[in-house]
């Protein structure tokens, strides 16, 4: 029997919310990802999932890790689980120093702010940045939690077209010259230079001196992320942003790609005076990075090879990648394209004319394979024809049976067009309910 009257509020539908008309206006900007969404079905062990981005942490060494935490709490418990400053420790930032160094970045640790991760680095940078209506450009594709975070605070993204070396010099010369002529204001241009979230690809060196020549000839500070950048899969590292320009770039770092996520430890690098507005973000929003997982990531960095790990990890990723371009080779349809990653976790595949990646996302994960529609990488609903899959969690025997399942479903789609002329989908069920997932 139904009656959906006897209901509590929260099971009968949004429009019984009591504290809607409560709401402030930006909440309007806070939209689940399409990747949350996903997350749900994509972590049925039956499904191939190519479309997270969690790190392969079956590399790391857990017990010798284990026992090093314990040792850290009998030592060093008091400071450990204890309030610290805002900052984060002295150590860890002077660490991080000598991490970023091997990009070529020249820091002192009191320009360094330790965040939640490098999502609050980008929250931070945001809330000190932008208004509500200031315009933020950012790489067409683009990482999906930053554009959450943009669209939080009201921000207005315009996307600068991109090709195989990365943001293209003369778009966002036209892009600011747009903007311009509609009388806005560019905050900042939000990059990741080094195999890029979503696209894999990266900013040809040539490139990194040019956009940067370009942003400071119009007064817009670029913001540099970069959680990638050590994953090279022939061991080079590209100069970053902030290397060439230590005064007009904040630089944005993670131990989630390096080491683990679930440490929640990354950080900002900004010029001093901006350092202090985002150290006092950064305060009335967490008080103070937890002591407890910067001891752990500096115990880390002090005792372990963890340049041998990042080697690890690149080594598990390169296999990975070659597996899924290779298999991508031989069983996608004719019409397809994709990106050749260098480093990191993605390849962005482009499907023949007439496919929609959203709408055929419903068919895929009947099919047992899931990836993330392109749209969910635009700010401007652009990306249909487009998705991102990631190869590095599923082993590379995995990756080869999601690809082979994935080439059937666009077989399946491209015969329906050529049948009927256009492809007929379901659209994704309710039972798919949002899990947590910002990769
Ligand atoms: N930036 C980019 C480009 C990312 O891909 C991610 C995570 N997928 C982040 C920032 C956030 O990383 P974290 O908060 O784990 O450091």
């Amino acid at each position: 029997m139904s009656d959906t009257g006897s209901q509590p509020a929260h099971q009968a539908g949004r429009s019984l919310d009591p504290h809607l008309g409560r709401y402030a206006a930006r909440t309007a900007g806070m939209t689940a990802s399409e990747i949350r969404a996903l997350f749900a079905v994509a972590s049925r062990p039956e499904v191939v999932s190519l479309a997270g981005g969690m790190p392969y942490l079956s590399a790391l060494p857990l017990e010798s890790l284990a026992a090093d935490v314990g040792q850290m709490i009998a030592a060093d418990g008091l400071v450990a689980l204890q309030y610290g400053s805002a900052q984060g420790t002295v150590e860890l930032r002077e660490q991080i120093c000598d991490v970023m160094a091997l990009e070529g970045i020249s820091a002192h640790p009191d320009d360094v702010v330790v965040t939640v991760g490098s999502q609050m680095g980008l929250d931070m940078v945001t809330r000190v940045f932008c208004d509500p209506g200031d315009v933020v450009l950012a790489e067409a594709p683009s990482y999906v939690g930053a554009l959450g975070t943009f669209s939080a605070y009201q921000a207005q993204v315009v996307h600068v077209e991109m090709d195989d070396a990365g943001l293209v010099p003369e778009a966002l010369r036209q892009a600011l010259a747009a903007v311009k002529a509609g009388g806005r204001r560019v905050k900042f241009l939000y990059t990741i230079p080094n195999f890029q979230n979503p696209a894999g690809v990266t900013l040809s060196v040539q490139r990194r001196a040019e956009v940067l020549e370009i942003c400071a000839q119009h007064d817009v500070l670029v913001v540099e992320d970069n959680p990638y950048g050590l994953l090279g899969f022939d061991g080079q590292t590209y100069p970053a942003l902030r290397s060439a320009d230590p005064t007009n770039v904040v630089y944005l770092g993670s131990f989630s790609k390096t080491f683990a996520p679930g440490l929640r430890v990354g950080w900002v690098l900004a010029p001093h005076a901006v350092r202090e507005k985002l150290v006092l973000a950064a305060e009335s929003a967490t008080l103070c990075p937890p002591a407890f997982t910067q001891a752990v990531v500096s115990r880390y960095l002090s005792q372990h090879d963890w340049k041998g790990q990042i080697k690890t990890y690149r080594e598990a990723y390169r296999e990975r990648r070659d597996a899924t371009l290779a298999a991508m080779e031989q069983q996608l349809p004719a019409g397809c394209t994709w990106t050749k990653p260098q480093g990191g976790f993605y390849v962005w595949l482009t499907v023949p004319e007439g496919l929609d990646t959203k709408a055929m996302l419903p068919r895929a994960v009947t099919q047992r394979v899931a990836y993330v529609p392109g749209t969910a990488f635009y700010a401007d609903s652009f990306g249909s024809r487009q998705m991102r899959l990631s190869y590095c969690y599923p082993t590379p025997e995995r990756i080869r049976e999601g690809v082979r399942r994935l080439a059937a479903v666009l077989e399946g789609e491209l015969e329906l067009l050529h049948t009927f002329g256009t492809v007929q989908h379901r659209r994704l069920s309710g039972a798919q309910t949002p899990t947590p997932d910002t990769a």
